[in-house]
């Protein structure tokens, strides 16, 4: 009887032991969740910045089409699959800038197997979009380039952070109250810049036709051989067309993306003898440590190449 109780007994802390042990483990896992950063990703440079300026060193933050590249269309890497596969939430722009062309976010988000609106998310969904004049059925992405509508981005991926990490809710909206103030200064300035050059002097040139959103902004007519990135560039009629543009007005400067082949907007300058100004910045940030690096910078630089080159 005394040998059946021992007995008895010894299963009994046995089983508490193993108990307290797994009870212990999943303890731990769970304190290791907790802390454990927000996985964030992005479809390009742009947008990676103003997460950062929400999340800075409270999320992990990954961001897919490299700076200098065209995020049209794009062909994503093994890593692209691994950082979205393990994401909390992506960030991509919406408005066909991805899944116009060759598709490819679409087919990452399934070879990720994340969903729109579980993680997958557009900073432009509040952005009253324009279309393109060559397909009116067809978005044009390039909402960025208004401050106005980046400041929506901003709004958009603040709450959407808030969301998916609520403890960290009033560090976002903190952040990103103190940075909306910068760029709204920023947008401000350039509501009335260009109204001091005369009419006919403001026809922006560049390659794509990325100006539709800015030019409404900030009053400059837009004028580009092709209309967007995804379609063939440099085709004699597109040629034509930018030239008979440039003819009629008493524009003194083109200008060319940092995202695209300059060789289109060389034979526009050698053939309407106007020179190339300076680079501006489109669809994706310079290079980190040089200027154009963060979204603001990009949108000052351009502000400020684009006055100098139209009234000089
Ligand atoms: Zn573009």
């Amino acid at each position: 009887m005394k040998r059946i109780l021992i007995t008895l007994l010894g299963v009994i802390l046995m089983i508490s032991g193993v108990y307290m042990f797994l009870y212990h483990r999943d303890n731990n896992a769970g304190t290791a969740t907790r802390n454990q950063k927000l996985q964030v990703v992005t479809t390009n440079s742009i947008l990676e910045d103003m997460v950062h300026n929400v999340g800075k060193e409270r999320i992990e933050l990954y961001s897919i089409v490299k700076r200098g590249t065209d995020p049209h269309e794009y062909e994503p890497q093994p890593t692209d699959v691994s950082k979205s596969s393990d994401a909390d939430v992506i960030f991509h722009n919406g408005l066909n800038l991805e899944t116009g062309g060759n598709g490819w976010f679409t087919k990452l988000v399934k070879t990720s197997h994340k969903s729109f609106d579980k993680e997958v998310f557009s900073a432009s969904e509040d952005v009253k979009a324009k279309h393109l004049t060559t397909n009116v059925k067809e978005e044009d992405p390039h909402a960025w380039l208004d401050l106005k509508n980046g400041i929506m981005y901003v709004r958009t991926i603040t709450n959407v952070l808030k969301e998916k990490d609520p403890k960290n809710a009033s560090y976002y909206q903190d952040n990103a109250e103190a940075y909306i103030a910068k760029l709204d200064r920023l947008h401000k300035e350039a509501q009335s810049k260009y109204l001091s050059i005369p009419e006919s002097q403001r026809l922006l040139v560049t390659s794509e036709g990325a100006f539709k959103y800015f030019s409404e902004a900030y009053h400059v007519t837009p004028a580009y051989i092709w209309e967007i990135n995804t379609e063939a560039q440099g085709t004699p009629e597109q040629m034509k067309s930018v030239l008979s543009k440039i003819k009629n007005s008493d524009v003194k400067h083109l200008f060319v993306e940092s995202s695209v082949s300059p060789k289109s907007m060389d034979k526009v300058s050698k053939e309407s003898g106007l020179e190339i100004y300076s680079k501006i910045f489109t669809d994706s940030l310079a290079k980190k440590g040089t200027t154009g690096d963060t979204y603001y910078s990009m949108m000052k630089w351009n502000i400020d190449k684009i006055y100098a080159g139209l009234s000089k």
